[in-house]
């Protein structure tokens, strides 16, 4: 008898949870229709992908081999200001709305499940948080990201190889110089990881949400370099090319 209600009552108690909440659009509002998640479809629409994850000299592979011994480099999209994607990001990153990292991510792992050079890679490496913003946000939005992404992938994902160093001082003080050397401090490989030669001559994919002027991306592929015989591919959802 509970198996015959159990989904009927489920089913009875979404219904009237979507009555009182419907499920709207994050891009303009509008409620969304069966089979939609999180965009509408004219939403989902606006979205600037890229489509040159396949390119080796694609815009930010170009930025970013220029400065780096990596072997691929791509983003999902363009970040354009005001735009849908930018909504989402800000959602996961400022209000809890983690599914959205899952949902890039899935569109990611979606755009790589085809991109040989990508697919080669042994590991998915998120951009480590500050121990302090991990603990307030209660998640690191690029690890999620990277678990859309082995939705399709199938890697194995490691959180704690690359860590960020406790740098109490606000980014948001200092000009772009000083950021960069502060990112140049800011990060390092889990010791602990190191003491195997389970990473060695391993291919890793790091994942970040947003790549701006490169200098975190660059610096954490620089650490993952220091693993002997590394290879280090890097993807994001978005840069503003
Ligand atoms: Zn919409």
């Amino acid at each position: 008898m509970q198996s015959s209600i159990g989904p009927w009552f489920k089913k009875g108690i979404q219904d009237i949870l979507s009555c009182l909440y419907p499920r709207c659009c994050q891009g303009c509002g509008r409620k969304l229709l069966p089979g939609e998640r999180l965009l509408c479809g004219d939403c989902f629409r606006q979205i600037p992908f890229s489509r040159n994850e396949t390119d080796p000299c694609n815009p930010l592979a170009s930025i970013m081999k220029a400065r780096i011994p990596i072997q691929e480099a791509a983003a999902l999209c363009r970040f354009t200001q005001q735009g849908v994607v930018q909504t989402l990001l800000h959602g996961l990153k400022y209000r809890k709305q983690k599914g959205n990292g899952y949902f890039l991510g899935d569109m990611a792992g979606r755009a790589l499940r085809t991109a040989s050079p990508f697919l080669q890679v042994d590991y998915l490496v998120p951009v480590p948080l500050h121990p302090e913003k991990l603990q307030k946000r209660g998640y690191n939005q690029s690890l999620l990201i990277a678990q859309g992404m082995n939705r399709h992938l199938q890697k194995e994902i490691c959180e704690d190889l690359l860590l960020k160093s406790e740098n109490r001082q606000s980014q948001t003080r200092k000009n772009r110089v000083s950021r960069w050397e502060n990112a140049s401090e800011s990060f390092f490989l889990n010791p602990d990881c190191l003491q195997t030669e389970r990473f060695h001559h391993k291919h890793f994919l790091l994942v970040d949400d947003v790549v701006t002027t490169g200098a975190t991306s660059i610096r954490c592929c620089q650490e993952l370099l220091k693993i002997p015989g590394s290879k280090v591919s890097f993807f994001a959802i978005a840069h503003p090319e």
